[in-house]
């Protein structure tokens, strides 16, 4: 297709329709694919000829979405599973051995961070922290054996941010991966490939559904690198279903305008909580007072639409709050048309230490907010009176 912006290609790079002419794709639910004859089944399994085998490796839908999400993040090639987390695990499952060592941001995603503290020491998998907003901890983290780095930009709920650019200059010619998990950002605001990155992975649970019905991940990066991904992946099993690429390809047609209202609404909250006395401490990447301004400003589009404030009174007045909430929903998840309420102490991050917390920049206090698509007024309204 001729049109390269973002919201005409997330709406008409779709797959060839079938003969009945359908506007919209169609979905196709079908585990597995018959061959005209045994010289192509033979051609089809040794990878000789192009076409679809069996719906673990690949479907029609998935092939859209993730020729969608390619497209839109600037990356070559990618590969669909079944959520964020399944994403993140093929990643580190492809990439790295026993020896390895991964250097990560240290507030990440609570189960990505169960998956290095628990799960990868008994494959002798090591990793160590380095804080987003200490670039002296990214040079001296990296070490003999590091074969990954791995951030989340704008991170959860701390909203901390990292220059990528730098990131991948720092690393530059070593062997080693920059994995970015870019799911506050979607496609639309951040685009970690176009900066250096190797792999942009995307809980599609999340802004690209949008609207709180499925889970879903993608994972981005080069035809050599998602042709080790899709070694690993077709035989360990982790695929999207094709009803949930289907989805997921329809929610981008709208990504675009979705979130540019997500982000003026967040925005608005986030400057209205700045001046509230009860609240001690806003994060937002678009406001000023954000330490990493500057950098928010020259690799993302807008803030995003997760706004994180510390209340005066801790875990009491952090409870008081959300109970006082009329329609903000009190939940785990973030990215819905619909504003919810988390606090990452008692919930998502309550696995870890009171001591980890705090270096993650969770207090007591700590509430994140992701705001929907409710009218601005509404929702000030609430959060207004809740803080009362
Ligand atoms: C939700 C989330 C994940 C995990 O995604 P699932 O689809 O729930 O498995 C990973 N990273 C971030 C930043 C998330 O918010």
């Amino acid at each position: 297709m001729q049109e390269d912006n973002f919201e005409t290609l997330a709406i008409r790079l779709q797959i060839e329709r079938s003969q009945y002419k359908e506007h919209s794709v169609p979905l196709y639910l079908t585990s597995s694919y018959k061959f005209d004859d045994a010289e192509e089944m033979r051609a089809l399994f040794a990878n000789e000829k192009e076409g679809n085998v069996y719906s673990r490796y690949a479907n029609p839908n998935t092939d859209e979405l993730i020729n969608k999400m390619s497209v839109l993040e600037g990356a070559e090639s990618g590969w669909a599973t079944s959520s964020g987390m399944a994403a993140i695990f093929t990643t580190f499952m492809t990439f790295l051995a026993s020896g390895d060592h991964v250097l990560s941001s240290r507030s990440v995603f609570g189960s990505t961070h169960q998956l290095l503290n628990n799960i990868f020491p008994k494959w002798g998998i090591t990793y160590s922290y380095a804080d987003l907003d200490k670039p002296e901890q990214w040079e001296n983290g990296i070490k003999e054996n590091t074969k990954m780095i791995f951030v989340e930009t704008p991170s959860n709920p701390g909203i901390d941010i990292i220059d990528l650019e730098w990131l991948v200059n720092l690393v530059h010619k070593r062997n080693i991966l920059v994995v970015v998990d870019n799911c506050f950002a979607t496609p639309y605001l951040q685009q970690p490939i176009k900066l250096g990155a190797d792999i942009s992975i995307h809980s599609a649970t999340k802004f690209i559904d949008g609207q709180g019905r499925t889970l879903g991940g993608i994972i981005l990066g080069s035809k050599k690198l998602m042709k080790e991904i899709e070694g690993f992946a077709r035989h360990s099993g982790p695929a999207m279903s094709p009803f949930n690429a289907w989805l997921l390809s329809k929610s981008l047609e709208t990504l675009a305008v979705r979130m540019d209202r997500h982000c003026e609404n967040a925005f608005k909250v986030a400057e209205f909580l700045e001046a509230q006395p009860t609240v001690k401490k806003v994060r937002y990447p678009f406001l000023k007072s954000h330490p990493q301004y500057e950098i928010a400003k020259k690799q993302m589009k807008q803030g995003g639409g997760i706004v994180t404030m510390v209340i005066h009174g801790g875990v009491d007045a952090a409870s008081a709050f959300m109970d006082k909430l009329n329609m903000f929903s009190i939940s785990a998840n973030l990215g819905d048309t619909r504003s919810i309420a988390t606090h990452p102490a008692t919930s998502t991050h309550s696995k870890l230490t009171e001591e980890q917390r705090l270096e993650v920049g969770i207090e007591q206090g700590t509430i994140r907010l992701s705001i929907g698509l409710e009218h601005v007024d509404d929702i000030l309204k609430d959060i207004s009176q809740a803080l009362s």
